[in-house]
């Protein structure tokens, strides 16, 4: 079972009191970092189709912006909570500045379930959250994003309501907007994208061929479909997939855009032709190369762990492995690619989705792939060095994640030193 639910908050807490420790810094970079400087939360009534209102409940949690304006996704989903969001929008400060992004980490999300939703409603809703919080964000206080089924269109209505809240246009309070509404070429595959040469470089690092590789993703939504297909294209074979209905498995391999063809006909991977069905605590052992869980949080637990045959595992998810998981996973000698740097190419294209709006000036896709790509390799190699210099020198285990950790945690803890602990807005 995943574990307790306001869990995260506190394991990521205890995460950022480690590195503080094994850094050696000052105690004032935890006092700073433990809590968000700000947690908003709204109600938004909506006139539903029907004629009746209804109210939902959302947040925006804003964690530290001593590198720059808050950034991080609005995520709708049923499961949305206080400390939830919290926790992820301390996990947006850690991406940021793992990829020198010049941002700080913000998250929000409406408690919410959109499949129940018509379009009509959505709109109401997404609007009714943005004028709740329009004195909260800006393009140069805090800037949203898509997140867990939120996409692009819900964005376009957000930055219309902020822009007519204020009057005039301003886009670049929020991205991953459509391509003719100022969004940036590259931007909805850029989660996938950048998991895909995280992972090339962690296969790599430890020998594997990905064109023999066998492969297994949890969750097949935005990330984790346009993961499968790259991956495929690298000759790698999809073994099993899984959603919230059960795993899809076939030894032998499946075709990625076959299977979103079947979930988008079916909703759901189960059932594809050829496979067999099977739960998710069958799905994690499955006999694979790479894990990619790219759904939630805690889905990797402790005993799950423990069955997971897997040398790789990328965390296109955030926050998808519990600390004791974790441990499990480090003493097998897995290589876990962290969710603060697996996942970051969303958040990097973002930025310079950001960059072109503020410049009104529009880069080409090779562009945009080319600096993703010097981006994530850069930041896999500083995070891949610091861990192995740390696993000759520390005496207890370490894995990926403290070396990510303890890059943000440096960039941040010299960004507050140098303008005063206090110093930031
Ligand atoms: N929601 C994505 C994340 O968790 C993207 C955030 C962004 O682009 O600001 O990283």
């Amino acid at each position: 079972m995943p574990v307790k639910k306001d869990d995260s908050f506190a394991a990521v807490q205890k995460q950022l009191q480690r590195i503080v420790g094994m850094l050696n810094l000052e105690p004032e970079v935890y006092e700073i970092l433990k809590e968000p400087k700000r947690v908003v939360v709204v109600s938004i009534p909506v006139e539903m189709d029907d004629g009746s209102v209804k109210t939902f409940i959302g947040y925006r949690s804003q964690h530290n912006n001593v590198l720059g304006p808050y950034k991080g996704g609005i995520r709708f989903h049923p499961d949305v909570y206080f400390e939830e969001v919290k926790a992820l929008s301390v996990w947006m400060t850690m991406k940021c500045a793992v990829v020198g992004s010049p941002f700080g980490g913000g998250k929000g999300g409406i408690t919410v379930d959109p499949r129940k939703m018509s379009q009509r409603e959505l709109e109401k809703l997404a609007r009714g959250y943005v004028r709740a919080v329009a004195n909260n964000i800006g393009s140069e206080k805090d800037i949203p994003a898509p997140d867990v089924y939120t996409n692009a269109q819900i964005m376009a209505w957000m930055a219309d309501e902020y822009s007519k809240v204020k009057g005039y246009n301003d886009l670049g309070v929020v991205t991953g907007k459509p391509l003719n509404m100022g969004g940036s070429v590259g931007r909805n595959e850029a989660t996938a994208s950048g998991v895909m040469i995280t992972i090339r470089e962690a296969a790599d690092a430890i020998g594997l061929k990905l064109s023999e590789a066998k492969v297994a993703v949890q969750g097949y939504g935005n990330a984790g479909s346009i993961l499968a297909t790259l991956i495929d294209g690298h000759g790698s074979s999809i073994v099993a997939v899984s959603d919230s209905s059960g795993a899809a498995y076939n030894p032998l391999g499946m075709d990625p855009k076959e299977l979103l063809q079947h979930k988008k006909e079916t909703g759901s991977v189960i059932n594809f032709p050829g496979s067999q069905t099977l739960s998710t605590d069958e799905f994690f052992a499955v006999d694979c190369d790479i894990l990619v869980p790219a759904a939630l949080e805690n889905q990797i637990n402790e005993e799950r762990a423990a069955t997971i045959k897997a040398k790789i595992v990328a965390e296109a998810a955030n926050g998808p492995t519990t600390p004791d998981a974790d441990e499990v996973l480090t003493e097998k000698g897995i290589l876990l690619i962290p969710d603060i740097l697996c996942n970051a190419g969303g958040v990097t294209v973002s930025y310079f989705e950001w960059v072109q709006n503020n410049y009104s000036y529009y880069w080409t896709a090779e562009e945009v792939a080319e600096r993703l790509e010097n981006t994530m390799v850069c930041s896999f190699k500083e995070v891949y060095n610091l861990y192995t210099d740390q696993c000759k020198c520390q005496t207890e285990p370490v894995s990926m994640r403290d070396g990510a950790y303890m890059l943000a945690v440096t960039r941040l803890a010299d960004a507050m030193r140098v303008r005063g602990w206090l110093g930031h807005p």
